[in-house]
């Protein structure tokens, strides 16, 4: 699980506000921090890829003296999922692959291979960066059609949940007469097909050729996608028997909530919940449910990425409420899972992590460095965001059951307030390895 642009800050200004000591997973048997540096920072694109440089990994020596260190050469979140899911650093704005432009294997792959069923949750468009890291391979995030196409026609995923839905607008309200930009599900061509096949069609037309989606359970036939979109069918997907496979796309364009439009007076520093929320979206717990539902299906297991996407949107635009609305989401959503797993696996058998990909927003008290202050529950606590953009601050990383203990093992990096702290790319390196590594079709 990860909250995109979660930092140890964010975990504060969320606790201050609830008017809780600590999450859940502030509990959790393994607290560690971690890194993202990427192998090369600045931003990747198609327009300008001499943009991109080789930049040194974390530096705790610098970390705590120098604010200007912190706000340069961070990681974004293409990168970042791409490390996490491959294990391998690359540079910013790759999705699954490598400096040298080589494609990597990344855990839904590896899942796949080892017969287990896969999925990826997101509160965001679900070709976004980090849901896109784990599942695709592009050389820029920015070419959402193609990874869109790339998740739908030619991964194995048995789930896909999130937002990019062309048909709604960030309110959640119907377009009519035009769509809103359909990259982020392809085009309206392949869009039209892929939900009118719903349940039933196999191959589709893709830039003038017919492509057919993927087997994911090892029959040697293509399996068609489910796609749901209401709020009811969300809800009716947590319980009860499910399709194979299921994209769900909720009625909204870009995010659940994070991108509707204020009433009138809402400025960055407004209390969380001033605009009433999207009604025709489901929660990220409900999103949890339905996904862990199909998933289960699988007796050997599954392997799932949940994102919540827009603590980190909420960060870049330095609000203060909706980021506190969104760690709420999240957190939600981390005991949602718990809760499942407390009833349907254990913790001898499943292991779950929580962490940021990266920090956004340099999130502090009246100064970097000095903590936010606590002005009681339900009250906005004294926070100031010192930058619009990301920062290289190591991010908290929870971990506990099956093989959560390893993660100890990997921490062999210090940083003098965080503690001993791990990499990114850790995190698929030891999942892998604990992974049956026999595959059997
Ligand atoms: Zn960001």
């Amino acid at each position: 699980m990860i909250g995109d642009g979660v930092g140890y800050n964010h975990y504060a200004a969320a606790n201050y506000y609830l008017g809780t000591a600590s999450q859940v997973q502030e509990r959790f048997p393994v607290r560690l921090a971690m890194a993202h540096s990427p192998a090369k920072a600045g931003e990747y694109t198609a327009g300008n890829p001499a943009s991109n440089y080789y930049v040194p990994g974390y530096n705790p020596a610098k970390a705590w003296t120098d604010t200007a260190y912190l706000k340069h050469n961070f990681s974004e979140s293409a990168a970042a999922a791409t490390a996490m899911a491959t294990g391998v650093k690359t540079y910013n704005g790759s999705i699954g692959m490598s400096v040298d432009h080589d494609s990597l294997v990344n855990l839904v792959q590896w899942a796949k291979a080892a017969g287990k069923s896969a999925g990826v949750v997101t509160t965001v468009e679900f070709a976004h960066a980090t849901p896109a890291g784990f599942v695709a391979h592009n050389l820029w995030r920015g070419n959402y059609a193609r990874i869109a196409a790339e998740m739908l026609i030619d991964s194995r995923c048995d789930v896909i949940m999130g937002c990019g839905n062309p048909m709604y607008d960030n309110n959640g309200n119907p377009v009519t007469g035009k769509w809103n930009n359909t990259k982020y599900v392809v085009d309206s061509g392949f869009w039209s097909q892929f939900v009118a096949g719903s349940g039933s069609r196999v191959s589709f037309e893709l830039n003038g050729k017919i492509k057919k989606v993927q087997d994911v359970d090892g029959d040697r036939k293509p399996d068609s996608w489910t796609v749901i979109h209401s709020v009811d069918d969300f809800r009716a997907l947590q319980s009860g028997k499910t399709p194979k496979r299921v994209l769900g796309c909720p009625e909204v364009f870009e995010t659940l909530q994070q991108e509707r439009t204020g009433q009138q007076g809402e400025t960055m520093d407004s209390e969380p919940y001033t605009t009433p929320f999207n009604k025709s979206v489901p929660t990220l717990p409900e999103m949890i449910g339905g996904a862990l539902n199909v998933l289960d299906n699988n007796p050997k297991g599954f392997f799932v990425m949940i994102e919540g996407g827009a603590p980190d949107w909420a960060s870049h635009s330095n609000q203060k409420g909706r980021l506190i609305e969104e760690l709420t989401g999240f957190f939600d959503g981390v005991n949602t899972v718990i809760d499942w797993v407390d009833k349907n696996s254990s913790w001898d058998e499943t292991l779950l992590v929580v962490t940021g990909d990266h920090e956004t927003g340099f999130l502090w008290g009246s100064q970097p460095f000095i903590p936010i202050t606590d002005n009681g529950k339900g009250k906005l606590p004294g926070m100031v965001f010192f930058t619009k953009e990301h920062s290289n601050s190591l991010v908290p990383f929870f971990a506990r059951g099956a093989g959560s203990e390893l993660f100890n093992n990997d921490a062999d990096e210090h940083d003098s307030i965080r503690g001993p702290f791990i990499q990114n790319t850790e995190i698929a390196q030891l999942i892998h390895f604990l992974w049956p590594n026999k595959t059997k079709h």
